[in-house]
């Protein structure tokens, strides 16, 4: 089921996801588990247009959820530049903004993110945390080695729960057409 998002609005997809996903999570673990015992030579290459078609009509700017849910892990490195952009010295920009999570890596203070607009613009966008430049990571390559990962990211991210969707069929269709050669 590919949800389209011109139809069902898209705060009310966001709304239905956790729900969404729950009901797909056996499908899915069972999906992944045959994704890493066995990967299609052309993954990368399938994930890399599904991945494109899907923020050609997903615009994030209507969804803004990662940023509102989750935001990222800091580096240092990103710590360094958005300090840097900010004119803050990191170790005060890391005081004002950021805490460490369980595992001791930086995370934010609090959700939403504070750099996140009401219009769901990203106030430090040319410099943000390489986390966020890379979310929902469905353009990566090896995509079967971060199941868990995007397991979690379709309750939260609507392009992600399609691109999984659309994943299932494809990859489903090309095992019929390797039958049949
Ligand atoms: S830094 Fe920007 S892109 Fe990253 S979570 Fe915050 S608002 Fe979103
Ligand atoms: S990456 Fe996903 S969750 Fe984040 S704004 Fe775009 S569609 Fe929404």
């Amino acid at each position: 089921m590919i949800v389209n998002t011109y139809f069902c609005g898209m705060q009310d997809f966001i709304k239905q996801l956790p729900q969404l996903a729950k009901d797909k999570h056996t499908e899915n673990k069972k999906f992944f588990a045959k994704l890493k015992k066995k990967p299609p030579k052309n993954l990368d290459l399938v994930m890399e247009e599904l991945h494109t078609k899907e923020f050609e009509r997903t615009d994030c700017l209507t969804c803004g959820n990662c940023c509102k849910t989750t935001g990222p892990l800091f580096t240092d490195k990103d710590v360094d530049r958005i300090a840097k952009h900010l004119k803050m010295k990191s170790v005060d920009f890391e005081k004002q903004y950021l805490r460490n999570d369980d595992d001791g890596d930086f995370v934010l203070q609090s959700v939403p993110c504070v750099f996140l607009g009401i219009d769901n613009y990203c106030s430090i966008y040319d410099v943000r945390p390489k986390a966020c430049q890379e979310f929902p990571h469905t353009d990566r390559k090896k995509f079967q080695q971060i199941a868990s990962l995007t397991m979690k990211n379709i309750e939260i991210c609507p392009a992600a729960f399609n691109i999984v969707e659309k994943m299932k069929e494809k990859l489903q269709l090309s095992h019929k057409t390797n039958r049949r050669q």
